[in-house]
């Protein structure tokens, strides 16, 4: 029997890794395939004048590549658009619904497409809204429809496929689910962040920060760690 897939769709290597790697963890222990698309080459996160962009992204391709390894993914596909300027434009839909139907996952996790106002520290970053919003223009319709991107369906043979559940990434007021994890699937998820070296300037505060988070995120169905989704079951 074909293992079930869950994809997680992210703008930047680390983006996962941040929001829902417990939940990965524990759907790749549960015997899941857990695919990550990341859609930018990750050239622009850093503070660092002397690195250069091309340097920057080999080095966070192979940081994702090694997280990867610790969560036990299936495969992590760089789309490769420029980080900085993603837009939620055709082309990225369609590199999405590629994937989507080359994968057929049950389960999409993806960022928020949308602004939250009600944040008053943290503005967001725009490449996280447009990966959501190409990811979900793509779950529905394109991946679904064949005569969406159609040489998908005619010349690359893929099948549509409908994915059952999207799982947005979400710690505001618009989350209305939480997926109880493990202690073990927390700190899998911990180490794994930790392969963000140059994302991490303080590996020792990220870990606590997110064993922390999780915990107080499993406060809100009695469950010793959670992480936080807003859940869409289609029909
Ligand atoms: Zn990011």
């Amino acid at each position: 029997m074909e293992k079930k897939c869950m994809m997680v769709v992210t703008a930047h290597p680390d983006d996962a890794d941040f929001g829902c790697s417990a939940s990965v963890a524990k759907f790749s222990r549960e015997g899941w395939d857990v695919v990550y698309v990341i859609c930018t080459d990750g050239s622009k996160g850093t503070e660092d004048r002397n690195i250069k962009p091309k340097e920057l992204s080999k080095m966070r391709y192979d940081e994702q590549k090694n997280s990867g390894k610790v969560l036990g993914l299936r495969d992590v596909v760089f789309l490769n658009y420029p980080d900085g300027y993603l837009e939620p434009s055709l082309d990225v839909r369609k590199d999405i619904s590629r994937q989507i139907r080359i994968w057929k996952p049950e389960i999409l996790i993806t960022t928020n497409p949308t602004r939250d106002l009600n944040n008053s520290t943290y503005l967001g970053h725009p490449d996280h809204f447009a990966a959501g919003e190409a990811t979900l223009s793509a779950v529905f319709p394109s991946a679904r429809d064949h005569l969406t991107f159609p040489d998908l369906f005619g010349k690359e043979n893929l099948e549509p496929h409908k994915v059952k559940e999207v799982w947005i990434m979400t710690y505001g007021e618009t989350a209305d689910f939480w997926n109880p994890v493990s202690e073990i699937d927390v700190d899998t998820s911990i180490e794994a962040l930790l392969k963000h070296v140059s994302q991490i300037p303080d590996p020792q505060g990220a870990a606590s920060w997110m064993k922390k988070r999780r915990q107080n995120l499993g406060g809100n169905i009695d469950s010793d760690f959670a992480e936080s989704f807003k859940r869409f079951i289609m029909n």
